[in-house]
């Protein structure tokens, strides 16, 4: 178990895998854990789901990759109709790609492409929030708010206009409508330093991530960035890698509000595991418009080939046969309610924050002031290392910039069941105990 020829941050340090059903994942030393944050927030149907499987293995059986400029598919076609109808008309058309940062870069390059053919190629900034986490690579990487991965790039990558995000936890206002004024007011006024005819579009996740331990943000915020973008003509871009196909009790974070985007990033849940394969949605006019000038200029091989559609068809068809988006939205609040009970409990939780099953824990040093571990302590390592030890899988970050903060994000798949929720708030009860014993 050495994984020298192997590079990636902790290779040769972890166990091996060996097989997973449901919400379980066994090593092959036989030690069982209970996936309580879907791998990377993307098994939304949990492990070796029988029709997920027998979908893949018929479209296996038949063809498995067929190149789009040869030939379309059905499964493709049924696909993309599923999510616009998902979308309840608010987005009409569906460009696959295989991860998320490259549905993020795809929504990037259609929205400055409308632009170029409409004659507004003077738009070259694109506006993001500080913490955020929109993907590797270099585009992607050019919204990402996060220190560390910006940091070796920063030359390199492209013009975006880093806005904070506004923070419901640490704000210094009065109330909440204050503090989010003011943010909103700090965007508007960095739009104004370049010049609003200068911008593409703003790109916001709806619900934070690894970037910020599920931060939701709220109607008052989406409302106020979307008057902002219609304002400047520029576009909405919402990156639902992450909170997208359920995982928050609706389709799409965004749908919460009913701010709605002019693009979309999918990815993780829609393959949930089986298949990398990732989408980006857009209106209509802007597809149109640019394909009517000349075509997207952009693609990549493996986009929307036979098998990763059927896959991603067959976990949207699951998803509704089994009204998992219903069970996120139950069991989540189920969650809520014990991670909350666990924060009376454990002094070093900061917050509890998120929606559905997307929820995150922050930890704290001081809980009255709210005061981060010192960064050297590593919390939210360490207590992803005990709970692990137990056999619960959660999902680690630090939030860098803006607020700091030790978090880990509880995230089971949408198939978790009231058992399951009580197993995994047991364990992480007993994590946190080893934490402080
Ligand atoms: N956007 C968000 C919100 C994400 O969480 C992620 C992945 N963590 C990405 C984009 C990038 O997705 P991928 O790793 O599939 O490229």
């Amino acid at each position: 178990m050495t994984g020298n020829a192997l590079f990636y941050q902790a290779s040769g340090q972890l166990p091996l895998v060996s097989h997973a059903d449901g919400i379980y994942i066994w090593d092959v030393d036989g030690k069982r854990y209970i996936d309580a944050c879907s791998g990377a927030i993307t098994c939304n149907l949990g492990h070796n789901h029988p029709a997920v499987k027998a979908a893949m293995a018929e479209q296996l059986g038949r063809v498995a990759f067929s190149y789009r400029t040869q030939f379309e598919s059905q499964v493709a076609i049924d696909l993309a109709e599923e999510l616009v109808e998902l979308t309840q008309g608010d987005l009409d058309k569906v460009f696959f790609v295989g991860s998320g940062s490259e549905a993020v870069e795809s929504a990037m390059k259609l929205a400055r492409q409308y632009f170029v053919s409409i004659g507004q190629s003077q738009r070259t900034h694109f506006v993001s929030l500080r913490p955020s986490y929109h993907g590797s690579t270099l585009g992607a990487l050019s919204l990402t708010g996060y220190q560390p991965l910006e940091a070796p790039f920063t030359d390199i990558t492209l013009g975006s206009i880093k806005v904070p995000s506004p923070d419901f936890y640490r704000y210094q206002e009065n109330t909440l409508e204050e503090h989010v004024a003011s943010v909103l007011a700090e965007t508007d006024a960095a739009i104004a330093e370049v010049g609003g005819e200068h911008i593409i579009a703003i790109a916001i996740e709806p619900v934070g991530g690894a970037s910020t331990g599920a931060r939701m943000l709220n109607r008052q915020y989406m409302e106020g960035i979307r008057e902002i973008c219609d304002r400047h003509g520029c576009l909405l871009i919402l990156d639902e890698v992450l909170s997208g196909m359920g995982r928050t009790g609706e389709w799409f974070a965004y749908q919460h509000w009913g701010v709605k985007p002019d693009l979309i990033a999918l990815a993780k849940g829609m393959g949930a595991g089986y298949y990398p394969v990732a989408a980006m949605m857009a209106r209509q006019e802007l597809v149109d418009q640019v394909l009517e000038t000349g075509g997207f200029m952009h693609g990549h091989t493996y986009a929307g080939n036979p098998l990763a559609c059927a896959t991603a068809l067959a976990v949207v068809r699951a998803t509704k046969e089994q009204e998992l988006v219903a069970n996120a939205a139950r069991q989540g609040a189920y969650l809520r309610e014990g991670l909350d009970k666990l924060a009376e409990k454990h002094a070093c939780i900061g917050q509890v924050r998120g929606v559905g099953l997307l929820q995150g824990v922050e930890f704290v040093a001081d809980r009255d002031s709210k005061t981060p571990y010192p960064a050297e302590d590593n919390i939210f390592n360490e207590i992803t290392r005990l709970a692990k030890a137990r056999g619960l899988l959660v999902y680690p970050r630090r939030t860098l910039d803006g607020v700091r903060g030790d978090h880990v994000l509880i995230t089971p798949p949408l198939t978790v069941t009231r058992e399951e929720i009580d197993e995994i708030l047991r364990l992480f009860d007993q994590s946190l105990a080893d934490l402080s014993g």
